[in-house]
C-alpha cells in the first residue's frame, strides 16, 4: 500500500469469535517499518447464529467503528475478517462455523456490497497469528519465523515465515489439535479419541474444572494452594492441561523451529501464571532429556498482548494488500 504523503490510509479489522465479534480500526503500517500499530477505535458485539446474522452484525460492527472515529482520521481503505471455519482466501467464501450454524456464507462478497470496500477474509488463527507477530515485541524482526499457538476453545497454531502466512497446500498447517497423542483417550469433535485439544485448550479446562470461569486461574491457584477444597483434584487437571499443552509446543518445536512461540487464544488472558506452568513442565522435560533441553524452548515463549484485540488486529493488517479490486 504506497502513501508517500498524507495521513495514512486506516483498516477496519473483524475477530468472528462462537459468542462475540469484536472489532479495532488502525492506520495502515508503513511497509518495512516496525513502528506500533495505532488503534484509532474499537468495539464489539455479541455474535448471533446464522448467515444472515453474520452478516448483519459485522456490517453494523463496521459502521459503528467509522462513527468512533476521531475527526480528521485518514479514510477506511479495506476491511479484513478473521474467522472460525473452512476460509477460501481467495473467494472470502467461509464454510461450517459450527459455532454459529453456518453451513456456507459469501462472507467477502456480501460485506463488500454493504459496506462498499475491498474485503479480506482469514482464518480467525491464521489472523491472530499475524497480530500477535506484530504486537510481540520481537516477533517483528523481519525473517523469523514464529508460531502462534491458540488456546481457545480448541488448540491451533498459526505459522508466519519470512512474514507471510504459511497455509500449506489445503490449508491445514497449523491443526496440531488434531493430533491424537493423549493418553486419556477422550472423544474429540473431529470424530479421533486422544487428540491434544481435549486436554490443552480452553475447552478442555472448562470440560475439567467446572467450578469456575475462566477456569484456567482457578485451576493454577488451587494446584498452588494445599488447603483447598479441590486440591489433589486441580493439580491432576493441571498436569493434564500443561502437558497436553507442552506436546503441543514440541511438535511446533520439532517441525517448524520457530524462533519464538507465542500463546495467545481466551486461556492466555490467565497471564504470567500460565508462562510459568508451561516453562516449568518444558524445563522438567528438558531435564531428563539433553535433546529437549537444547531445544531451548523456555526461553521461546512469549505471551500475546492481553489487553488489545489481537485477532482483529491481525484482520485488518491482512487487508493491506487487498488488490482495490476486491
Ligand atoms: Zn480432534
Amino acid at each position: 500500500m504506497a502513501y508517500p504523503t498524507g495521513s495514512p490510509p486506516l483498516l477496519i479489522g473483524i475477530d468472528v469469535g462462537g459468542t462475540k465479534i469484536a472489532g479495532a480500526v488502525i492506520e495502515a503500517p508503513r511497509e518495512h517499518t516496525f513502528t506500533d500499530v495505532r488503534v484509532l477505535a474499537q468495539s464489539s458485539r455479541p455474535a448471533r447464529r446464522g448467515p444472515d446474522a453474520l452478516i448483519d452484525d459485522v456490517a453494523a460492527l463496521v459502521n459503528t467503528l467509522v462513527a468512533q472515529l476521531p475527526p480528521g482520521s485518514g479514510t477506511v481503505a479495506a476491511i479484513g475478517i478473521g474467522t472460525p471455519g473452512a476460509v477460501d482466501e481467495t473467494t472470502g467464501d467461509v464454510n461450517d462455523i459450527a459455532n454459529l450454524a453456518i453451513g456456507h456464507v459469501p462472507l467477502a462478497s456480501a460485506i463488500r456490497a454493504r459496506c462498499g470496500m475491498p474485503v479480506t477474509v482469514e482464518n480467525d488463527v491464521n489472523a491472530a497469528a499475524v497480530g500477535a507477530a506484530r504486537l510481540v515485541e520481537d516477533g517483528r524482526a523481519a525473517g523469523e519465523t514464529i508460531a502462534f499457538l491458540n488456546l481457545g476453545t480448541g488448540l491451533a497454531a498459526g505459522i508466519i515465515r519470512d512474514g507471510e502466512l504459511d497455509r500449506g497446500s489445503s490449508n491445514t498447517v497449523g491443526e496440531i489439535g488434531h493430533i491424537p497423542v493423549e493418553p486419556h483417550r477422550w472423544r474429540c469433535a473431529c470424530g479421533q479419541v486422544g487428540c491434544l485439544e481435549t486436554a490443552g485448550s480452553g475447552g478442555a479446562a472448562t470440560r475439567l474444572w467446572p467450578y469456575a470461569s475462566p477456569p484456567m486461574p482457578a485451576i493454577l491457584e488451587a494446584a498452588r494452594n494445599t488447603g483447598h477444597p479441590h486440591h489433589k483434584q486441580a493439580v491432576e487437571v493441571r498436569d493434564t492441561i500443561i502437558a497436553a499443552i507442552a506436546d503441543a509446543i514440541d511438535v511446533l518445536a520439532v517441525t517448524v523451529d520457530p524462533n519464538i512461540i507465542i500463546i495467545g487464544g481466551g486461556m492466555a488472558k490467565t497471564g504470567a501464571p500460565l508462562l510459568d506452568a508451561i516453562r516449568a513442565e518444558l524445563r522438567r522435560r528438558g531435564n531428563t532429556s539433553g535433546f529437549i533441553n537444547a531445544l531451548n524452548l523456555p526461553a521461546r515463549l512469549r505471551l500475546a498482548p492481553t489487553d488489545l484485540p489481537v485477532g482483529a488486529i491481525g484482520a485488518a493488517l491482512g487487508a493491506m494488500h487487498v488488490p482495490a479490486a476486491a
